[in-house]
């Protein structure tokens, strides 16, 4: 096992469903990855716990092998063994538990969206929690993230501090608070939480069913350290309207309730490096940019007659909260203004899922518009790198990694006025903004006038000022986005915890 001791550096172990390059869904595969690189580089020793997913991108990590340590954890009145695998994913030491359960936990082809994923990710939590405990390990910090998670706060404090694992103090990250994993008090009560207890309004009972319990809300109540992943996000869910029936929890833990804007992982997210794109480039030479703009025009199908024709890109995930009428609507509205559209996107919302397939469908000739309904992460190295704009309309968004992303690679963000949104893109026409940090177009309401007001000057200014655009795209390929600042924020509510706790023991 990896050593416990890390000289004067915290012992930091994150506990999570996702991981960047290995098990990535969303913006958390990211973040946990880009803030654990940056907080080993900061001398504090990291471990990752992730599930052994049958599906995870195993090429991503090196040396694989099984642990000679049976993990034994109870699950719904009885205990199974755990095989547990360690192996180094981007240089950070990764322990995979694989459940020797009936039910194959995470042998189903895919992250989530499963009808058990409230048992899969419960079991996986109470099973991460066992592991340290079982091997001895005494970490300083347990950083749990979104409410697949959740459950090690309570779990931690009800049960596991009790026998000895005692060392640490609990951070939980909550990357969106639209996803809380509310359950039945019997369906929670599986993993060993004492649901009698817990089922109170100051504890994990659901603030609106008041039948159910809700694991983002315990796991608020029973962190030391809660954060989330902007400064605007954390003010907006603590109002009745963004807090998504959270708000007046997290007005009451409001002293140990942060928001700390996201970084990007500026190794993988290089231009100059980035071994996915047909020509690297960098903001002094942006030859190479417009190099696999026609690439990826021609990979496409697409019109490569006027190369001054601005490319429009867009990657998410199509669900509502991305703002998916103004995303079609986008599409349209490149057209009319002599633009190409490229949508990357994947739908886990069947109805959403069809209505882009029809209109995939119906221009899947088209010599400006392409729609590719997959998740690609080759591909998307490739449209970040092509694109001359790139929209993020969200109707919500608690950080957003994708405006960032597209700014390292030169292309000018269209963005709603949102949580992480309106922390990162600032309008290049709003003069109450210094101009060192105005970085692309943004709009306020979420309808399509507001979207063609912002929209529609980026083609503008695209078209009638081509130095000035690349000017601003030099700017904003060399804005700082990586994880420098905002991982010394996590250290500095880290250390503060560490040494609240030992002020604490002494004390007593
Ligand atoms: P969220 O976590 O809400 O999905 P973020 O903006 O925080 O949104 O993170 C999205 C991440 O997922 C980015 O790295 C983006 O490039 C990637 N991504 C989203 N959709 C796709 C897709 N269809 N194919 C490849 N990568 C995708």
């Amino acid at each position: 096992l990896t050593s416990s001791s890390s000289g004067s550096g915290l012992h930091v172990v994150h506990i999570a469903a996702e991981m960047a390059p290995v098990a990535k869904v969303g913006g958390l595969g990211d973040v946990l990855s880009a803030l654990s690189k940056a907080l080993q580089k900061k001398g504090h020793l990291v471990e990752i716990i992730l599930p052994k997913y049958d599906c995870m991108q195993y090429e991503s990590i090196q040396n694989l092998r099984v642990l000679d340590l049976a993990v034994e954890s109870y699950f719904d009145g009885h205990l199974f063994k755990n095989k547990i695998w360690i192996g180094t994913v981007e240089g950070l030491p990764v322990y995979f538990i694989e459940p020797l359960h009936p039910a194959k936990f995470f042998w189903r082809g895919k992250t989530y969206g499963e009808p058990d994923d409230l048992k899969r990710f419960s079991f996986f939590s109470r099973a991460a929690l066992e592991l340290l405990h079982q091997s001895g390990k005494k970490p300083d910090i347990i950083h749990c993230h979104d409410w697949q998670t959740a459950f090690v706060a309570p779990l931690y404090w009800d049960l596991y501090a009790p026998k000895g694992l005692n060392s640490a103090r609990i951070c939980f990250t909550c990357h969106n608070f639209e996803y809380q994993g509310t359950a039945s008090a019997s369906e929670i009560a599986s993993c060993g939480l004492d649901i009698h207890h817990l089922n109170r309004p100051d504890r994990m009972q659901d603030n609106s069913s008041h039948d159910r319990l809700n694991p983002v809300k315990g796991a608020i109540v029973f962190s030391n350290i809660v954060t989330t992943v902007s400064p605007t996000y954390a003010q907006e869910v603590r109002t009745s309207q963004g807090g998504q029936g959270l708000h007046a929890t997290l007005n009451a833990h409001s002293q140990k309730f942060v928001g700390i804007l996201n970084g990007i992982d500026t190794d993988s997210w290089n231009p100059a490096t980035d071994t996915y794109l047909s020509f690297q480039y960098n903001s002094s030479d942006l030859e190479g940019k417009s190099e696999n703009k026609n690439a990826l025009r021609r990979h496409l199908g697409l019109s490569l007659s006027d190369s001054r024709r601005p490319l429009v890109g867009c990657i998410t995930r199509l669900v509502p909260q991305k703002g998916v009428h103004l995303i079609r609507h986008a599409i349209y509205r490149a057209l009319e203004l002599g633009g190409q559209f490229v949508l990357l996107g994947s739908s886990p919302v069947p109805n959403i899922h069809r209505e882009f397939e029809e209109i995939a469908k119906k221009f899947q000739t088209h010599e400006h518009i392409r729609l590719i309904l997959k998740y690609d992460e080759a591909l998307s190295h490739s449209i970040y790198a092509a694109s001359d704009m790139f929209i993020i309309p969200s109707i919500f968004e608690p950080c957003g990694l994708t405006q960032m992303i597209a700014m390292r690679y030169g292309a000018i963000p269209v963005a709603r006025k949102t949580g992480g949104l309106n922390d990162s893109v600032f309008d290049v026409d709003d003069d109450t903004i210094p101009i060192q940090l105005r970085n692309g177009f943004t709009f306020v309401t979420p309808d399509e006038h507001a979207f063609n007001g912002a929209f529609d000057r980026a083609f503008k200014y695209y078209k009638n000022d081509s130095e000035g655009w690349e000017e601003l795209m030099k700017k904003v390929m060399n804005i700082d986005f990586s994880w420098d600042t905002s991982a010394s924020q996590y250290e500095e509510l880290y250390l503060q915890s560490v040494s609240k706790a030992k002020a604490a023991r002494r004390a007593a």
